[in-house]
């Protein structure tokens, strides 16, 4: 099972991750992406942690 982080400090609410799999990540009211999922069929969260601007997303 994965260990999905975001960084809220650093999170700008971009809203890639979300974008890129609305399975485990959304962003929220107050503007930052959170975790509402720790696994997904269809995507590597290792990948789209990757792609996070701003590096705010860890996967362990
Ligand atoms: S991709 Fe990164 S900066 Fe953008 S909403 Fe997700 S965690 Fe936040």
């Amino acid at each position: 099972m994965a260990n999905i982080k975001i960084d809220e400090s650093t999170c700008t609410g971009c809203g890639l991750c979300a974008a890129n799999c609305p399975d485990v990540f959304e962003v929220g009211d107050d503007g930052l992406a959170h975790v509402i999922s720790d696994k997904c069929t269809s995507c590597d969260i290792k990948e789209i942690a990757d792609q996070c601007p701003v590096n705010a997303i860890t996967v362990q």
